[in-house]
Parts: structure tokens; sequence; C-alpha cells
């Protein structure tokens, strides 16, 4: 099913405009913009023009901070804690039902663990998708960048896994930590630690430990592709013992053909079974 651009009434609402076109209610679109791995730099063009067309930008104080050098006085500014998910959504659609056109700001990819789905489901509860005009631009997910920290980690299948547990059940992401490493994926860890959260990475290792080598290469990386990016290379038996893993944080565990040379991690894509390299 094609979403259909003229099914908004969105002809007579520009940037500035405020209420009713022939009494109805006129939206101002909302569009979900992914920032990417947290520097400036990583914004895709998309993703800057559409932070710069809006009139009201809404987000995490964290991210609105990494983008505040590109941001205008004029410009409404929505800060919000890191737990206020469905207010910063509440707040995106009433200043859209006020005719503003509104950005809300997402770390990586908004679509990832990000405000997409949240903005999604709770616009289906209040009857008003297909109303309100709605944009996703994509931004680099936190994956790519930490995987382009050492080369090629994830040349073949791959799964993430975040280990919080706030929205998923601990059970839930045992099972799935169980298959992935049953199934020789690339596994992603996502949520490896938090103030509150410091003994599932060590928990999930031990249920990766029955299925893969202990000596499996492993990477962490913190703060990829910001100026502060710090990154390990180890062995899976080691990943829960170093001080750079916290929220800022992604593991990537290899597959069973992934080997470390130098600073590059490597998973073979499988040339090699083809043709002589
Ligand atoms: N929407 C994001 C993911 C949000 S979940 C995306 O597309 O990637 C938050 C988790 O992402 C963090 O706990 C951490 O595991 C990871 N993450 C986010 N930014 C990161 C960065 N710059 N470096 C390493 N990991 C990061």
């Amino acid at each position: 099913m094609q979403k259909k651009e003229n099914e908004y009434n969105d002809s007579c609402c520009d940037m500035t405009s405020d209420l009713d076109c022939a009494g109805a209610t006129t939206y101002g679109r909302i569009t979900l913009v992914g920032t990417g791995p947290g520097d400036i730099k990583h914004l895709t063009k998309a993703a800057t023009e559409a932070i710069e067309e809006c009139s009201v930008i809404i987000g995490y104080s964290t991210y609105l901070k990494q983008i505040s050098a590109m941001l205008r006085e004029e410009q409404e500014k929505l800060h919000f804690n890191m737990k206020d998910e469905i207010t910063r959504c509440e707040a995106a659609i009433n200043k859209s039902m006020e005719g503003k056109r509104v950005v809300i700001v997402s770390g990586g990819d908004a679509g990832i663990y990000g405000m997409s789905g949240l903005l999604l489901e709770l616009l289906e509860k209040k009857s008003l998708i297909g109303k309100i005009p709605l944009d996703f631009v994509p931004g680099v997910p936190a994956f790519c960048s930490a995987a382009c920290s050492m080369g090629a980690p994830i040349m073949n299948d791959f799964c993430v896994i975040s280990l919080s547990n706030l929205l998923t059940p601990w059970e839930e992401i045992e099972k799935r930590l169980d298959f992935a490493s049953k199934a020789d994926f690339v596994i992603i860890i996502y949520n490896p630690k938090s103030a509150k959260r410091k003994d599932e990475l060590t928990a999930a290792k031990e249920i990766l430990l029955k299925n893969i080598s202990k000596i499996r290469p492993a990477a962490i990386v913190k703060a990829a592709s910001r100026p502060d990016e710090e990154i390990v290379i180890t062995t899976l038996e080691h990943i829960d013992e170093f001080s750079l893993v916290s929220m800022n944080t992604t593991i990537i565990i290899g597959n069973s053909t992934t080997f470390v040379k130098d600073f590059y991690m490597i998973t073979k894509r499988g040339y090699g079974n083809k043709y002589q390299l």
C-alpha cells in the first residue's frame, strides 16, 4: 500500500501556518530524523535539511546538544530527559496540531530502538495515522559506525540484541542470545550496561559461551564515530572485563569465520569458497 501525499491536507500548511483549512485542523508535518552516531559530520544531507527547515525541534537533550551548532535562534527547541519518550511524542503531536513543522531527533536511526515506532503506535491509538503528514529520515546506525572502526566485521548475516530489559523481558533476551549463537550470526550487542544494569553483559556472555568458542574475536567500541571513540579488540571470554563498556558502547562478536589482523576484524563473505583469492 502506498502512502498518498495528497491524502494529507498539507497543501495549505506551510512552516508558519497555524490552524484551519476550511474549518479542519491543518496538521504540520512531523519528521523523524536519525542523527547518526553523534558527531555532526555524520548527519546525512536529508537529515540536515529537515533540521534546518523545521520550526520546532524535539529530542533527548544529549542529541539536541550534539546538533546545537546548526540550530537557529527562532526555532523552538524542546529538550527532554531520557525516559520521557512518550511525552516527546505527545509534544510533537500537539505542535503538529498547531500547524507547526516538527522534527523529532533520535540517535543513530530513529527506527532502530528509536522514536519512530513509538510515535506511530501513539498516532494509531489516537486515530491520527493518515491525518498528520509524516517523514522518516534515515540515520547511520551505531552498529555501522562501530563496524567501520575495525574494518569489516559484519560481512555476513548478523543480528542486533539489546541487553536492556526495561521494555523487553530478560527471558526473551536470553532466548535470542541462545538462538543467535546457535545460528552462527555475527552478534551485535546494544545497551550492554547502564548505571542500574551492571550484570547483564556477564550473564549474556555465559549464554553465548554455551554455543561459541571462548576465543571467538569480539570488539568493544565506545563513542563510535565521535572524537572520543575508543576500541578494544578482544575475545568473547573477556568482553565483560573492560571499563569502556557503558551506555555508549556497542559490542560486536564475530561468527565462525571472523578473524583479526592488526587493527582489523574481518568476517568472511565467502569469496574464498568460490574464487581463488
Ligand atoms: N537508534 C540507535 C540505537 C539506540 S539504542 C541506532 O540506530 O544505532 C542505544 C544503544 O546504541 C547504546 O546503548 C549503544 O549500545 C549504541 N550506541 C549508540 N550510539 C553509539 C556510539 N556512538 N558508539 C557506540 N555505541 C552506540
